[in-house]
This record gives C-alpha cells, structure tokens and sequence, in this order.
C-alpha cells in the first residue's frame, strides 16, 4: 500500500472524537480547512448555512494538478454525523473497528473523509502526477442532503466527481440512484360539537381514509416507489376533525416515472373524495433528481479499473437511496458513489473494518493517480 495506515487509523479517530451534528460542523470544518490548506488547497466556505439554520457552509478546497491535459476530479463526502456522535470511544476487536455500543461509530462519513485526506497528502508527498482536484465537503447530509442541494454552485465544477459515501466495501461502484420528490396533503374538513351538532360539521378523517386508499403506495416497479409515511389529524373524539395532514415520499430511478407517479399522487389527493365541501391542498418539493451514469463514462471506468488493479471485487449497480452526488448529477458534474466499507450506520451498532478504512484510501488514491496519466 501507497498511503500510512498509521496516520489515516489516528486521523479517523480523531475526526470522529469531534461531535458533529448536522448545523453543527463547526469545530470538524475548521480544523478540516486547516488541514487542506496545509496541503496546498485553496478553501472556501459557502453560505448554505444562512439557508440552512446550521453553523456551517460546505467547503470546497482545490487543488491545482501537475498534469494539464488530466481531468478535473471533483471527491467529496460529508463532514455531519447523525445521533449519538457525543463522546465516540473507538475500539478495534479482530480488526473491526466499533463504538463501546453507547454511540455510532461515525465511519458515515469520516472514513471518507480520511480516504480524502490521506489521498491528498500521498499525491503531494510522492509527487504523484495529478490533474486539477476540487474537495467538496458538505454539511447536513443527513437531513435530506441539504447541504449539497444548497450548496454555491458557483464554487463547484468538474469533468466528474467521486462521493465516498456507500456501505458496501471497497470496489462496490453506484452508477444509478432515484430522484426524490416529497408530497404534502392537507385535507380540510369543519370543524362543530361531535355529539351536539355533528351534521354541521365536515369529518377530515373521513375524508382522509377515502382518499388514502386511492393514493398508490409501495413498490410500484423495479425503480420506483413510494410511501405514506405521515399522517396527523385530529383533536379530541367529541369534536369533528377540520383538518388531516398527510406526507408521501415518492422515488424512481427514471426521472419520467417519477413525475408520472407523482401526478399520480397529486390527482388521487385532489380527485378522489366524493364527500361535499372537503377541500384538498397538495404540495409537492422536490427533493433531488435521479442519476443514470454510463457503466462507459471515464467516471465509472476509471473507478472501475482501479478497483481492478487492487484486486478488489467490483460490483457495479445502482441504489435506493439518495445522497449528495444526486445533486451533484443534476448541477452536472458526473459524480459516483463508492463503497468505503461502512456497516450498520446510523446504529450503535455501526462498524467499519480496519481493512475496508485503508483500502478505501488506497483505492482513491489508485483512481487518481489513473486520472493523472502515469498508469
Ligand atoms: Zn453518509
């Protein structure tokens, strides 16, 4: 191996010893901006956080390359955890690393952040013909990737980007993730005395388990889906309910079915209550777009190779869910996501294997260096 698994093992306990909450990236940004501007990159941090409530922009640092005529590579991962992150005690047992089973481990995402890093400072060291690197790493990735969505995008660009942030081990490769949109139902009804006057009154939840059984939810194909996953309504049982809120999350690989799906969604809230003076408000936020990137395209290929030439078993597919790269897809910048062994996350339970943390490293260092033309 090329990068000092002495150093990247140290580094990754110490970022994940730093509590970092989404809107709380503070104290990680700044000692990360330390760290890249030490290694030669020019760091900027955007305003997301105005938009996002949070203490933190995203960051993005670049690095000019040796070689002029390699691709520009954008890699990325997110510097936000979710609970509990206070107080991370690392152990390593049969080399697996964990927590002491009271907190995640943090491997989501500090292990590709540290992959980012070590990268960074092995190009540098070896002197390591490269082309120009943008690091991009971003904020409140765990509530609904809205650091990346809001992210300035007049500071990001590239011919094709790597996001370290999959389970999956090292050589797993996404070429595919759903687009997402989120729907909000408000049905009204009116509101009067349940046992005094309930013919002056309009019932919501009524109305509602009308509607829901014409709303379509599940798995609709191999790529789409889609869930009811809130509803609220009501106060009391002797007063009729005015008012049911309802929140759906519709998702597809093909952005044309998802918007087919969710006209669906909207036409059943709107159309399917025949009950007199119920009124219906639908909303729909999108939250990103879909991918599909070429298993031919450089940004895949090149992933592909070097997962290769380390031996690494390469498992190319597509995913369920979305992250970052979604946006970074839809702002155009081809990005893939790559497995960097993280297990169980968002669990006490949370495990990474001391393995799958250097090879993560290794294997973006392999990419890169590819990219850069001496292999
Ligand atoms: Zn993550």
């Amino acid at each position: 191996m090329q990068i000092n698994k002495e150093r990247v093992l140290q580094e990754f306990f110490e970022l994940i010893s730093i509590p970092c909450l989404s809107k709380n990236e503070r104290q990680v940004a700044d000692l990360l901006t330390k760290r890249l501007e030490e290694l030669g990159g020019t760091v900027t941090e955007d305003q997301a956080n105005k938009v996002l409530g949070g203490n933190t922009g995203n960051l993005v640092a670049n690095f000019k390359g040796t070689v002029a005529t390699a691709p520009k590579i954008m890699v990325s991962a997110h510097m936000d955890c979710v609970a509990p992150c206070d107080n991370i005690k690392p152990q390593i047992v049969d080399g697996v690393i964990k927590s002491d089973g009271t907190t995640i481990l943090g491997g989501d995402d500090k292990g590709g952040v540290v992959a980012i890093l070590e990268t960074l400072r092995v190009l540098k060291e070896k002197n390591i013909p490269h082309g120009d690197i943008q690091v991009v790493f971003s904020v409140c990735e765990e509530q609904g990737v809205a650091g990346a969505k809001n992210i300035d995008k007049s500071l990001i660009g590239a011919d094709f980007g790597y996001s370290l942030d999959s389970s999956g081990r090292p050589g797993k490769i996404i070429n595919a993730a759903p687009g997402q949109n989120k729907i909000f139902a408000k049905i009204h009804g009116k509101t009067s005395h349940g046992g005094v006057s309930p013919e002056k009154g309009i019932n919501a939840i009524k109305a509602a388990g009308e509607i829901i059984v014409k709303v379509p939810s599940g798995r609709i194909d191999e790529e789409t889906t889609c869930n009811m996953g809130i509803i609220n309504g009501g106060r009391a049982t002797n007063i009729v309910p005015d008012l049911v809120e309802i929140a759906c999350d519709a998702r597809s690989r093909n952005q044309a079915k998802l918007d087919n799906l969710t006209k669906t969604i909207v036409d059943a809230f709107e159309n399917s209550c025949t009950m007199e003076g119920v009124r219906v408000e639908v909303e729909v936020v999108p939250s990103y777009g879909s991918y599909l990137l070429d298993n031919a395209s450089s940004c895949i290929s090149l992933a592909q190779k070097a997962a290769e030439r380390l031996g690494l078993p390469v498992n190319i597919g597509g995913t369920g869910g979305g992250s970052d790269a979604n946006h970074y897809n839809n702002f155009g910048i081809p990005t893939t996501v790559l497995g960097t062994g993280m297990t169980n996350v968002h669990t006490c339970d949370e495990i990474l294997l001391e393995e799958d943390l250097y090879v993560t490293a290794e294997w973006l260092l392999e990419i890169l260096t590819e990219a850069g033309g001496t292999k």
